[in-house]
């Protein structure tokens, strides 16, 4: 919730000060004073005013003055001013009040309930302001709370939950924006699947949570192994795939042979055993002919098949 609203009354003349506390008593606000024209500018400058009564005549710094060098500061040149001006100089002062960036006027001897009045639509504003201000804010932060979470969401979405790298959806996106630049631009792309040999032996022997270590473990494996522009995906199960960019068929496979000599060197340990693990490949580079990534993906499924029948444990292309 906001404060109470504080009014600053200034004025070189205390009895000035006094009959305007004494008109205002009892007003949802609190009054603080200031008896010259220095003190006000200052005051302003370090906290919030809803409402300035500023006395014209002044030694030293008069009141247009004052006006004048709040009106100049963005910090302080929305603060609602009311002149408070001799009744003998009353037009004179009215315009150059206004001139000076005045927002009303009284003539002094103050009428009470002219003040009162005044100094309540000027409150009532200040606390229109303020909620709309706070409504703002709180709007703001509720769109900040809702990018966030819609940020989150579409992380999720597009991560494996296992292992934390791209899930198929994110691998098929990818891949697609990958084609459609390659056709546009040439270039060469590579697609390698993988899939771990003899996994479900892993499981069976093991257990299921050591087989999801090992997944991690492979997963973590790879990608410290490969250039960040490069797109490594879990696809399901133990079958993997990358997209390596910029890369040639001869270099996609040597790539992928030197991963799998360092999957097959990284042991997983479990209690007093070392389990080794190894993988079968299929590389194929894409075509700017290929219909759809998918086209690509099982061109290079077909040679992980091959692969597989070939013993395991290799890359075919
Ligand atoms: P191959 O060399 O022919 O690929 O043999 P494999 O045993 O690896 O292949 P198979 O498809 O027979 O078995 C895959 C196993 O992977 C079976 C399945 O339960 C297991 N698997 C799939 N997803 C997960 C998973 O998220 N965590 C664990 N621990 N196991 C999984
Ligand atoms: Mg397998
Ligand atoms: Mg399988």
């Amino acid at each position: 919730m906001s404060r109470t609203p504080r009014i600053l009354v200034v004025d070189d003349v205390a009895a000035n000060r006094l009959a305007v506390r004494t008109t205002l008593k009892g007003i949802d606000a609190e009054l603080c004073e200031a008896d010259n024209g220095f003190d006000a500018v200052s005051m302003c400058l370090a906290e919030e005013f809803a409402l300035i009564l500023l006395d014209v005549q002044m030694p030293d710094m008069d009141g247009f003055e004052v006006c004048e060098q709040l009106r100049s500061n963005p910090q302080t040149s929305e603060i609602p001013i009311i002149f408070l001006t001799a009744a003998y100089r009353a037009d004179e002062d009215k315009i150059h009040g206004y001139l000076s960036g005045a927002t009303d006027y009284l003539a002094k001897p103050i009428n009470d309930r002219i003040l009162r009045s005044k100094v309540r639509v000027f409150l009532k504003l200040y606390r229109q302001q303020q909620a709309l201000i706070e409504a703002n804010a709180a709007l703001s932060r509720e769109i900040d709370r809702r990018k966030q979470v819609e940020e989150k969401l579409e992380r999720q979405a597009r991560t494996d939950p296992l292992t934390g790298i791209l899930n198929r959806r994110a691998f098929f996106d990818l891949g697609t924006a990958e084609l459609n630049r390659l056709r546009r631009y040439g270039g060469n792309v590579c697609m390698a699947v993988l899939d771990i040999d003899h996994f479900k032996h892993v499981n069976d022997t093991y257990g299921h949570q050591v087989g999801d270590e090992v997944l991690k473990l492979l997963a973590t494996t790879l990608t410290s192994r490969l250039r960040t522009s490069d797109i490594f995906a879990r696809i399901g199960g133990e079958e993997f795939a990358i997209l390596l960019l910029e890369t040639s068929l001869a270099e996609a496979v040597s790539k992928v042979e030197e991963l799998l000599d360092v999957m097959r060197d990284t042991g997983f340990v479990q209690e007093s055993e070392v389990i080794h693990i190894s993988f079968s490949a299929g590389v194929s580079a894409l075509s700017a002919d290929d219909d759809s990534i998918d086209q690509a993906f099982s061109r290079a499924d077909r040679l992980l098949y091959c692969a597989k029948a070939n013993g395991r444990s290799c890359v075919c292309a």
